[in-house]
């Protein structure tokens, strides 16, 4: 894609400070660190978002996750948490449309990162959660 950010970084058109790659995926330091060491990781073809992944990309990119995780809790000691964030839409928050995932190392709960779970649960009984499960399982049957 030509005016795709990630592809030009991918494609060395402009800087991005690397931290890992091999001939599927390139991991870089996110340029606004929302923690220090916060990375993405992103497969070097371009899919807009994890809609897009068939089962070989999917093998390709996201069994690196463990990879890029470890690698971040050895490097930074005062790590105690980590975050890895995957934005699926401008609703969902994404703002680059070629597939990434965040990985956002965590310090303290002081850290300029927050993700809220409003809890709705009087909201839902059994039933309804059933007739929730059965609407997506009705998709995943021929998978
Ligand atoms: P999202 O909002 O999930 O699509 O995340 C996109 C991320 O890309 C943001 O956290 C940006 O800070 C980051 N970003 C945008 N441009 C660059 C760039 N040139 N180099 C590194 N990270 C970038
Ligand atoms: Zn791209």
């Amino acid at each position: 894609m030509n005016d795709c950010i990630f592809c030009k970084i991918i494609n060395g058109e402009i800087p991005s400070i690397k931290v890992y790659e091999d001939d599927d995926v390139l991991a870089f330091l996110d340029i606004s660190q929302a923690t220090p060491g916060h990375t993405l990781l992103v497969p070097k073809k371009h899919v807009p978002d994890i809609f897009a992944y068939d089962a070989d990309l999917a093998n390709k990119v996201l069994t690196k996750i463990p990879l890029i995780a470890r690698a971040l809790q050895a490097a930074f000691p005062t790590m105690t948490g980590l975050n890895i964030c995957n934005n699926n839409g401008a609703v969902a928050y994404q703002s680059v449309f070629h597939s990434h995932i965040h990985f956002i190392p965590r310090y303290s709960d002081q850290d300029d990162f927050s993700i809220h779970f409003g809890d709705h649960t009087e909201q839902y009984n059994t039933e309804k959660l059933e007739a929730i499960a059965a609407q997506i399982s009705a998709q995943l049957e021929d998978d």
